[in-house]
Parts: structure tokens; C-alpha cells; sequence
């Protein structure tokens, strides 16, 4: 009996926490994961690079919720592996730097598993960066040492004595509430109290936060400023680099929350990374294609029936197309059809297949369209409308006035919730200042996951793409602090850039 190869486990640096700082052979690795096994500190925006398919598997702890022991780890590594599966074990900073991934790794080599790994950039180095901390300098340090504060998990304690006696930078991992614990010992030992510290929280996220003082009073300096870990703690000289070299800190770019589908935030992200912002990605609704129903069949099958098409969104555009040319539709079918867009981008997708569109309402809001395309039609025409299941406006009333509308649904917007804890921390900890809700359906799916309480979001500025979206958030209780001239993501990206350099 042959036993089928196992899949190759790939165990890869996630960086940080800033969604740039992974290499390009992790962000590769992730694209073509099948499986994906992720611990806590991972850049959510990078989970969504993996495919819609991708089987992910969270294994890290949570609040009330214990870790997944690393034996299961381990072992669920090697059964996903042993279905022939490629999989991807995403671990945050660098895998081997306290991140057990050597254990993962000889566990799966001994059972003849092909292990690749693709390192990562370390918060031991990244994080004191990020706080304008040199971890060597030819004046200061000429070596460093990293170290886990961590004493639970390790075999031997620090040895003080040995420490005090290095001359380079010390780096202390997992030690945040261990910090008295490692000024008390590096004091006992002889080195100076006056010795530079810093604890950098939170690092190259945009809640990162950095204590500065001396072996004396960083215990007492990081208490009094509330911080919370992960934490990073460097003691040495170098730390006074940070007065000159702190470059993150105060040039922190505001964070926008995407709550769009998964699979459309990636546009929408390097959008605003281009324009300044921080884009941080938690999609509360799904976008659910509703497949070739006997409606669309029939409309498809019957198109010759039609002389408008009209699109009211990116999405109808493509999912429509999709149906209709694996429903085995030709383009060549088309040619005598009239093409409305809702607005520009709906448009622009229209001109990537090659369909200039023949109306265009100046105001990107279904009311438009309706007025403007009733005033074309007669009782001859004939309406194609292959939109959103949830779209509920007047637009059908409208045109059925004037003549035939079919009114196709082609895919229906779900709520997701379940990340109500998680969305309320990226609210309140500072990571983003600013919500655009980009549909009715967003508000909705954020309203949901948040269990109804909106008082999270009174620390951001909630922007609306249009009217309908405004309506939406009003009647839910939620002022839009801005709302978008054009009904466009161009159109919220102008607002929020307007807000930003005021
Ligand atoms: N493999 C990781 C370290 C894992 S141990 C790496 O190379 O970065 C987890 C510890 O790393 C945390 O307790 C904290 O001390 C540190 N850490 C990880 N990410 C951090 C961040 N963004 N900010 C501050 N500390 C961080």
C-alpha cells in the first residue's frame, strides 16, 4: 500500500505587527496556504492575503480561553500535513526567536515531513526600532542579548550576575509583568541605576506606546502610564538614541477600519496606505454569490429579451459577468444592449470587460439612477437588473413605471459576527481613528458584532459613502461625524483626507 506524500509545512515569520514588516516569501507562502495555523499578535490584514479556501486555524490564547497545548499544536501540524495539505504555521516576529517554532519543526521533521521556514523580523530588533532604538551603536553597544522574562516556560532563571556584567544592549521578551523582577535583579547585581530603559509597547502597531527612564523608576514610569503587553523591554545606552531617532511615534498615520467583505478590502487598504493612512481590516458582512438561480438562468438564456443592462454595483458587474460566460453566454450577445452604471466604479469594471457604459448618473445614488433612466425608457424597453439580493430602494418601482424590470438577484450580503470583542478593542485602544461605512450593510454588521452598544465607537469618526449609508447609521443612532461628496471609496478617501490635514 502506497501512502500519499505529505504536504510541506512552512513555518513563516508574520513580522511585528505592521502589516509591511513581513517578508515577500512569507506573504507568498500565505497566498498559497491551504491550511493556515496563526497565533495572537498576527496583523489580521494578513490573514485575508490567504486564499478564500484557506482552512485557518487560530491556536493562540485568548481572554478567558487557554492556548492549544504545543503537543496539539504540533500534532495538528503534522495530521493537516499528512493529508497531503500545504500549510502554512504563521507565527508572530521571527518563528525561532521564543516561538517554539524549532520544537514544530523537529516534531515534523522526525516524522519525515518537509519543513521550509521563511524567518521573520523580530519585535527584538523591529520593536526597539520602532521606538528610535538602535540595538547596537558603535559609541554605546557592540553587542546585544535577547532574553525571555518569561520564567514559567523556561528550564533556568535569569542569571543576573552574568547579565550585569555585559556591556551590550539587553532585550526582554515576555517580561512585562516581570519587569520589577528584572530591574530588582540587574540592580542587585551592580549595574547602575541610572541605567537607561525603555519599555516599548505594542510595537510597530499604531497603539504602540514607549516608557523611557532608568533601572530606578521604569517600574514605577510604565504603571503610571497604564501600559499593557506585549511589551519589549531594553536596557542600555542606546535607548538615549530615541530622543534624535524616534521616527514612528510622532508621524503615526490614522487607522481606518475596513469593514468590508474580506475579499474587497484589499483594494480599499492600498488605497489609504497610498494616501497615509493605516488600514486595519475586520470585516463584519460576507458577500455570498447566490450562484446560476433558475431567475438568472432564465435571464441569461432569454437575454436577447433585454434592450438595458443595469448595474448598481463593482460587484453586480462581475458577478454577472461570471454567470453569464460560464452559463455559457458570448459577449457577441450583448452588442445591442444599453449598459447603465451607478456610478464610476461600477463603470470602470463595465470598461474592463469592454462595455462603455451608455448612462452614468451625475449623483452615484440609486435615486438618480432611477429618475435618469426612466426619463430614457419607453414601454418597449425591456430592463435587465442583476444586483444585490438586500437592495431595497425605489429604483424597481421607478423603471417598472415605464416598463418590463427583471430584478435579478445575484449574491446576498451576511452579516459576521462573533469579533464583537476584538472590534471594541481596535476601537478604544487608539489602533483606529477613523469607521467608513461603505454600505447600508456595514453598518448594520458592525452594529450586530457590537451587540448593539455603540459607545466604542465614540472615540473614532464614523464617515459615510451616501446618503442611504447616512440614513442607515441615523437610524441606529449613529451620527456620521463626515459623509462623502462623491458615493464613492474615492469619494470617502477625499473626506477622510480633507479631515486629516485639517
Ligand atoms: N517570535 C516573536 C516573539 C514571541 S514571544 C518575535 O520574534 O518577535 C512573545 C513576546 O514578544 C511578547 O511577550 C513580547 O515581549 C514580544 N512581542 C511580540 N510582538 C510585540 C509587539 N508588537 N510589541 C511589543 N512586544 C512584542
Amino acid at each position: 500500500m502506497s501512502e500519499a506524500r505529505p504536504g510541506k509545512v512552512y513555518l513563516v515569520g508574520a513580522g511585528p505587527g505592521d502589516f509591511g514588516l513581513i517578508t515577500l516569501k512569507g506573504l507568498e507562502a500565505i497566498q498559497q496556504a491551504e491550511v493556515l495555523v496563526y497565533d495572537r499578535l498576527i496583523n489580521e490584514n494578513l490573514l485575508y492575503r490567504a486564499p478564500e479556501s484557506t482552512e485557518k486555524i487560530y491556536v493562540g490564547k485568548q481572554a478567558a480561553n487557554h492556548a492549544l497545548p504545543q503537543d496539539q499544536i504540533n500534532e495538528l501540524l503534522y495530521q493537516k500535513a499528512l493529508s497531503g495539505k500545504t500549510v502554512v504555521r504563521l507565527k508572530g516576529g521571527d518563528p525561532y526567536v521564543f516561538g517554539r517554532g524549532g520544537e514544530e519543526g523537529i516534531y515534523l521533521a522526525e516524522r519525515g515531513v518537509p519543513v521550509e521556514v521563511v524567518p521573520g523580523i523580530t519585535s527584538s530588533i523591529a520593536g526597539p526600532a520602532y521606538a528610535g532604538i538602535p540595538v547596537t551603536h558603535r559609541d554605546w553597544a557592540s553587542s546585544f542579548h535577547v532574553f525571555t522574562g518569561n520564567f514559567k516556560d523556561e528550564v533556568r532563571g535569569l542569571n543576573f550576575p552574568n547579565l550585569a556584567e555585559l556591556e551590550g544592549t539587553l532585550i526582554f521578551l515576555m517580561g512585562f509583568g516581570n519587569l520589577p523582577y528584572i530591574t530588582q535583579g540587574l540592580l542587585g547585581a551592580g549595574k547602575p541605576a541610572a541605567t537607561p530603559v525603555a519599555v516599548v509597547s505594542h510595537a510597530t502597531t499604531n497603539r504602540q506606546q514607549t516608557v523611557t527612564g532608568t533601572l530606578s523608576d521604569i517600574e514605577q514610569k510604565v504603571r503610571e502610564a497604564g501600559l499593557t503587553p506585549p511589551a519589549i523591554t531594553i536596557v542600555g545606552s542606546v535607548v538615549s538614541c530615541r530622543e534624535q531617532l524616534n521616527f514612528f511615534e510622532p508621524n503615526r498615520r490614522p487607522g481606518v477600519l475596513i469593514l468590508r467583505d474580506a475579499r474587497q478590502s484589499s483594494p480599499f487598504a492600498a488605497m489609504l496606505r497610498e494616501a497615509g493612512f493605516r488600514p486595519v481590516v475586520s470585516p463584519v458582512i460576507k458577500i455570498e454569490p447566490l450562484g446560476l438561480t433558475p431567475e438568472l438562468k432564465d435571464a441569461i438564456a432569454n437575454i436577447g429579451r433585454y434592450t438595458w443592462l443595469v448595474f448598481t454595483s463593482p460587484n453586480g458587474v462581475s458577478l454577472f459577468f461570471r454567470q453569464f460566460l460560464a452559463a455559457g453566454g458570448d459577449l457577441r450577445q450583448l452588442a445591442g444592449l444599453k449598459f447603465a452604471a451607478i456610478g464610476k466604479a461600477t463603470a470602470a469594471n463595465l470598461a474592463n470587460i469592454g462595455f462603455t457604459a451608455d448612462y452614468v448618473p451625475n449623483k452615484q445614488v440609486s435615486d438618480s439612477l432611477a429618475a435618469g433612466l426612466a426619463a430614457q425608457l419607453t414601454a418597449a424597453d425591456c430592463v435587465l437588473l442583476p444586483r444585490s439580493a438586500i437592495a431595497n430602494n425605489a429604483l424597481v418601482p421607478t423603471l417598472a413605471a415605464k416598463c418590463r424590470v427583471d430584478d435579478v438577484k445575484l449574491y446576498d450580503t451576511k452579516v459576521q459576527t462573533g469579533r464583537g470583542a476584538e472590534l471594541k478593542t481596535l476601537l478604544t485602544s487608539g489602533e483606529v481613528q477613523y469607521v467608513p461605512f461603505t454600505s447600508a450593510s456595514t453598518v448594520d454588521g458592525l452594529y450586530q458584532a457590537l451587540g448593539g452598544d455603540l459607545a466604542p465607537l465614540d472615540n473614532v469618526k464614523c464617515v459615510a459613502i451616501g446618503p442611504v449609508t447616512a440614513k442607515r447609521m441615523r437610524e441606529l443612532g449613529l451620527a456620521p461625524a463626515l459623509t462623502a461628496r462623491e458615493h464613492s471609496l474615492d469619494g470617502v478617501l477625499a473626506v477622510l483626507k480633507e479631515d486629516m490635514q485639517a
